[in-house]
């Protein structure tokens, strides 16, 4: 127990200012409160949400920034009132670190949507209660809150386990809440790092599942990952020949999309559900939606109770991210090849390299 342990300065790679590439610095990590928990971070996940924060894509934020939702580690310290964790435990931390606590959805577990007034505290970029920046987990260490921690399944390794955080809950809560499942056909647009941990997940849920991606450069990886069908949306034939087939429609593309081409691909009734975040404003056609009673949803990552369960499911199954280990020094280089498509299927940073 260490409660008080003084504030420490450790080392991260930071956005200075936007569009501008990152550097090495150092960072200061709060005192260990009665509940905090102190992580050394063994690897930290790069999310494409990371590139659009820190390039401005969705809006001002305060620079510098040090990304990183998607963190593993070790628990190395415990304050004197920590019950969940204990020193040597293998842990995980998603993409917030607080909220309200007592609004209807935090108390429900669903704190990726708190109303309270300090909503949900990123974890990079937000400003924490002790209204200081919170800074992520490109860093060697991080301080959080024990109710914020997560427990990562020993049959899990710490690298490919990281971007289950974010990538996984993300692609397992909407996946759930629309019932993936035995009969069920769901197509998963865009196989990068969401959408491959999509496919392992509503297979493993039981579904017909069915890749949309650009190209079929990846097909092989698809139907490797458990997808059943793996289509070009290239190609003007996939949206004839696969109109009205689907179920549901889960959307990880980063960049714009003719929403209402997909929306065809829906069955009468069915959901297509929006988890990439462009900049621009979606555009949609009523009569796209209208004349099949078609929904288009959103849906953000998880909370800490879906987020453990993803997890677990995870370990259950025997599957995890694809990665592609990094040393920190290549996180620029790593944010280029993002963007150009060329990950198979997620970096992932050895913080011991930083
Ligand atoms: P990623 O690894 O870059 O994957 C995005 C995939 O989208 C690419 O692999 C590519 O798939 C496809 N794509 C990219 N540009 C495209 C274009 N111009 N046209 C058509 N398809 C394109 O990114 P990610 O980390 O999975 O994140 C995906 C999006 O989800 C980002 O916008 C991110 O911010 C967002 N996100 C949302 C949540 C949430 O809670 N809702 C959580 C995390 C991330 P193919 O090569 O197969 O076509
Ligand atoms: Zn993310
Ligand atoms: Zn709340």
């Amino acid at each position: 127990m260490i409660e008080g342990m003084n504030s420490m300065t450790v080392a991260a790679y930071a956005a200075p200012a936007p569009k501008a590439p990152l550097v090495k610095t150092t960072i200061t990590r709060r005192a260990l409160g009665a509940h905090d928990i102190l992580i050394d971070i063994k690897y930290a996940g790069i999310c494409h949400s990371d590139i659009h924060t820190v390039q401005g894509d969705w809006g001002d934020r305060v620079y510098p920034i040090v990304p990183g939702h998607e963190i593993a580690g070790v628990v190395a310290a415990v304050g004197s009132e920590v019950t969940r964790y204990a020193v040597g435990d293998r842990v995980g931390v998603g993409c917030f670190v607080d909220s309200c606590r007592t609004c209807d959805n935090c108390r429900a577990g669903l704190q990726q949507y708190c109303t309270g007034e300090t909503g949900m505290i990123g974890t990079y970029a937000a400003t924490g209660r002790d209204g200081e920046q919170t800074q992520g987990g490109y860093s060697t260490h991080v301080v959080v809150d024990e109710e914020y921690v997560l427990r990562i399944p020993d049959s899990i390794p710490l690298d490919t386990a990281a971007p289950l955080l974010c990538a996984g809950v993300t692609l397992y809560s909407p996946l759930a809440h629309w019932q993936a499942g035995p009969g069920r056909k769901v197509a998963i647009v865009g196989l990068g790092g969401l959408g491959h941990l999509g496919v392992r997940i509503a297979d493993a849920m039981g579904a017909e599942v069915t890749v949309l991606s650009q190209s079929l450069r990846k097909k092989e990886d698809g139907l490797r990952l458990g997808a059943d069908h793996y289509r070009a949306t290239s190609d003007p034939a996939t949206f004839e020949e696969l109109a009205g087939t689907f179920d549901l429609i889960v959307n990880t593309v980063s960049a714009d999309l003719d929403l209402d081409a997909y929306l065809g691909l829906l069955r009468p009734g069915g959901t297509m559900v929006q988890l990439g975040g462009p900049e621009k404003p979606l555009a949609v056609s009523p009569f796209a939606l209208i004349t099949h009673r078609k929904s288009l949803a959103g849906s953000m990552i998880g909370g800490i109770p879906e987020t453990q369960e993803t997890l677990d499911f995870c370990a259950e199954h025997g599957i995890a991210a694809e990665v592609e280990v990094i040393e920190a020094a290549r996180v620029n280089e790593a944010y280029e090849r993002v963007l150009a498509g060329d990950v198979r299927f997620r970096f992932v940073i050895d913080t011991a390299t930083i």
